[in-house]
């Protein structure tokens, strides 16, 4: 089954009033995807999602083609591996893997149409099909409006999820006030931060001591990914604490230090990032042999979504093997986003802050065309 064509259709959904929200790293004024759309010899077609700014995803998917195209169908995820192999001047970091993440992405859904099979039964049969689902949100914004946070904070409510996780890092006494108001608002919630690596091990250690009053579920990225050492200093500061780590973080090279030395008890990949869901299955199974949990990355739009429920399914249970004494978390974005909400539906039910995957053939995605058209930005 050969593959015959590939193409890229880069996505911007531009933010109503010209809005704009972030992290404490950066605001963006659109959400932006690139989908790759290929098509077999048999006609069946399949879509992949890509990271990372659509103009330059979409030339570098012009420059792959020829790596891919006319190969079969059912090798695509060992020919990713090859490329990220092979390019290791370029490819173990960056654009180039989002590129390659994307229309691996895309073989899978295309093997599982294919198939007749969600892309699960394929990665190793369903372990699980519920997930706790949480909320990401309460975004750093330009005037960082409490206001808007507390508006934030009641859409989780009235969601009916469980846990909540809120952007912090823009300083130690905003953090405080941010956190005091989720508590107060949701008492009995889940709650995680997510400084997006904003801050030096120091005032990491700092802002985990001060908020310790709020019992806090995780702190994502309390450093930059590079800052390996601040993971040990922060691990060793604060042995007690939930730290989680992965979406700027690239293949099962580059997770492999931040698992076996466990500076982490959650790792995050990003499927449309980190080198495609073969390579996502290998970082998992990497972090459960050393006793690792995993909880996706997921910010992009509604392929990439699905694709990371998929691999979530297949994850076997360990170390437990009837009952997790903590629920396997997915990241339930709630951010304004047209990309993951109007070009398509996902395969999932949420009820009672509880995420059902349904079973539905490849990643399970039905895409409207015209709403990809309308976005599209070639
Ligand atoms: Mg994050």
């Amino acid at each position: 089954m050969k593959v015959v064509e590939i193409d890229s259709i880069p996505l911007s959904y531009p933010l109503r009033n010209g809005d704009s929200y972030g992290n404490a790293r950066g605001l963006v004024t659109a959400r932006q995807c690139t989908l790759v759309k290929l098509k077999t010899e048999s006609g069946m077609i399949g879509y992949g999602e890509a990271f990372g700014s659509p103009k330059i995803i979409h030339s570098l998917i012009e420059e792959l083609r020829e790596w891919f195209l006319s190969k079969q169908l059912f090798d695509y995820p060992t020919i990713a591996s090859k490329l990220l192999n092979g390019f290791y001047h370029l490819a173990s970091k960056g654009y180039l893997v989002c590129a390659i993440s994307g229309i691996e992405m895309a073989a899978w859904d295309a093997m599982g149409k294919t198939l007749g099979m969600p892309v699960h039964k394929l990665l190793g049969g369903k372990a699980r099909d519920t997930f706790m689902a949480y909320g990401s949100t309460g975004y750093i914004t330009e005037s960082n409006s409490l206001e808007r946070l507390k508006e934030e904070v009641h859409l989780v409510e009235s969601s009916g999820l469980q846990a909540v996780k809120i952007k912090v890092g823009t300083s130690l006494q905003e953090d405080i006030e941010r956190v005091e108001i989720v508590r107060t608002l949701l008492p009995d919630i889940k709650i995680m931060v997510d400084i997006n690596g904003n801050y030096t091990p120091d005032l990491a250690i700092q802002m985990i001591e001060r908020l310790k009053p709020f019992e806090l579920y995780w702190v994502e990225e309390p450093v930059p990914p590079h800052d390996l050492h601040g993971f040990r200093q922060i691990k060793h500061a604060e042995p007690g604490i939930t730290l989680a780590t992965g979406e700027a973080e690239y293949t099962r090279y580059g997770f492999r230090e931040l698992i076996q030395e466990k500076l982490v008890d959650i790792v995050q990949p990003d499927l449309a990032k980190c080198g495609g869901i073969y390579e996502a299955k290998a970082i998992s199974m990497m972090a459960q042999a050393n006793n690792i949990r995993i909880s996706p990355h997921v910010w992009g739009g509604v392929v990439g979504r699905s694709a990371a429920l998929q691999l979530m399914a297949s994850i076997p249970y360990y170390p437990h093997s009837l009952k997790e004494p903590e629920p396997m978390m997915f990241e339930y974005d709630l951010g304004e986003n047209g990309l993951r909400d109007e070009i398509g539906t996902s395969p999932i039910q949420l009820e009672n802050g509880t995420i059902t995957l349904l079973d539905k053939i490849g990643l399970g995605v039905e895409l409207d065309e015209e709403k990809v058209q309308h976005y599209c930005i070639s």
